[in-house]
């Protein structure tokens, strides 16, 4: 185990304690955005925050914000955060490591007696998931200016719309101006989260840099054909939606596998046939593609291939294709001095950290329009999340934890002080 500066006993002991707060079982949580459990949760972040010597608000987004001061009290600051609302059937780390891992910073800080250069904010997001108003990103969103049309109005299953859940949450749509972030008042943000996926373990890793969050083209593609009996029209003379989804389907598994090694991935989650029996020659078949790339040339050259396959295997078949584009995000790059600075402290740490890309979205992806991001990935079992099967060992949040203590302190403008020296540094 390597020298920690950060207190992983504390880290461990405040997961535990906020995955008590929607619990389900054993090792689940349910803490859904701007529900009594999310407000609960953020209270006692909030209380954590105050003890790291924050000065603490929770804004008119509902984002628990805490904030220390720097040498220059007026300088853009440095963000660290996440978020500590779940799925309604999620583990204890996904965003909840982030949000604990920046306060553990900012305590450490302290406790180190540094002053940075700059002032260091901690934010836990409201509603990164999205799942309770079917749209995430919410705080981040809304502290940037970038809210759309409406989604005060969007509705919970319940019936309840954002705007009543906000409110009873301790938010206000009133003072939303007031709360917003002028241009340059941040400039840097850092993330720490679980990976969600299996590359760390793969590698036999703990924690990892990210690179980019890799831009999503979500496709929506109807086929259509020509129904008929299953027992009397003969093979050459059908038009089956079926086989032409069929074929694009095992194609575009071809496609996103072309390249060994490139982190290219294509799904197709979602299928419907129409008329769906037996012995019917599929008429109609509706059915989604999510393609990711983080090298968005390598994914436009695999779109226009997509585009051909389609094409190819529509005329093959007597087929009418039909592609609607639902969603077109580009990747978004984490910022190469930040990357350098997490490289450099890995090294210090003498540890060796893949690079990786996030496939899922982040607060991050809301915060690489406004300043340069960072992100650092904590090795997960099996790249379970979204699930209470999620893991994540207290020793692998411990070491991404001291990583971006110490990506932070470069970040704000003090010098790492070494765990072994003992030596306090009053700052730079
Ligand atoms: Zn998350």
């Amino acid at each position: 185990m390597h020298q920690l500066t950060i207190q992983a006993e504390r880290m461990e002991r405040r997961i535990e304690q906020l995955a008590a707060i929607g619990k389900i079982s054993e090792t689940g949580v349910c803490r859904l955005a701007l529900s009594p459990e999310d407000r609960e949760a953020a209270e006692l972040a909030k209380s954590w925050m105050e003890e790291a010597g924050m000065d603490v608000r929770i804004d008119a987004f509902g984002n628990l914000i805490g904030r220390i001061e720097g040498q220059d009290p007026n300088a853009p600051a440095l963000m660290l955060g996440s978020h500590i609302d779940t799925q309604p059937y999620a583990g204890r780390f996904d965003g909840t490591v982030g949000v604990l891992g920046a306060i553990e910073v900012v305590q450490t800080i302290a406790e180190q007696r540094i002053v940075p250069a700059i002032p260091i904010e901690v934010a836990a997001f409201c509603d990164e998931e999205g799942c309770r108003f079917n749209k995430g990103l919410f705080g981040v969103r809304g502290l940037l200016g970038r809210l759309e049309e409406g989604e005060l109005e969007r509705a919970d299953k319940n019936g309840v719309t954002r705007r009543e859940a906000l409110v009873a949450f301790g938010g206000d749509p009133e003072r939303f101006s007031a709360s917003q972030y002028p241009p340059g008042r941040i400039n840097a943000f850092l993330e720490l989260h679980i990976e969600q996926g299996p590359v760390l373990e793969s590698l036999g890793s703990p924690v990892g840099i990210v690179t980019g969050i890799s831009g999503p083209l979500w496709w929506t593609v109807d086929l259509r054909g020509f129904a008929g009996h299953a027992g009397s029209v003969p093979m050459p003379l059908r038009k089956d939606a079926l086989v032409g989804a069929a074929r694009i389907i095992v194609g575009l598994q071809e496609l996103a596998s072309g390249e060994p090694g490139a982190p290219t991935v294509a799904t197709v989650g979602s299928l419907r046939v129409f008329p769906d029996s037996r012995n019917i020659i599929p008429e109609h078949v509706q059915f989604t593609i999510d393609l990711r790339d983080i090298d968005l040339a390598r994914r436009n050259e695999l779109e226009a291939k997509l585009r051909q396959l389609i094409a190819a295997a529509a005329e093959e078949n007597g087929l009418r294709a039909e592609i609607r584009e639902d969603t077109n995000s580009e990747p978004r790059y984490c910022a190469e001095p930040i990357l350098e600075t997490i490289r450099a402290s890995a090294s210090e740490m003498s540890l060796t950290v893949p690079e990786l890309m996030s496939g899922p979205f982040h607060d991050s992806l809301a915060m690489s329009y406004y300043c340069d991001y960072g992100m650092i990935f904590v090795r997960c079992r099996e790249g379970i999340s979204h699930n209470p099967k999620e893991f994540a060992s207290g020793d692998d949040i411990a070491l991404g934890t001291e990583l971006l203590y110490r990506t932070a302190l470069k970040l704000c403008g003090a010098s790492s002080s070494m765990p072994t020296g003992g030596g306090l540094q009053d700052g730079p």
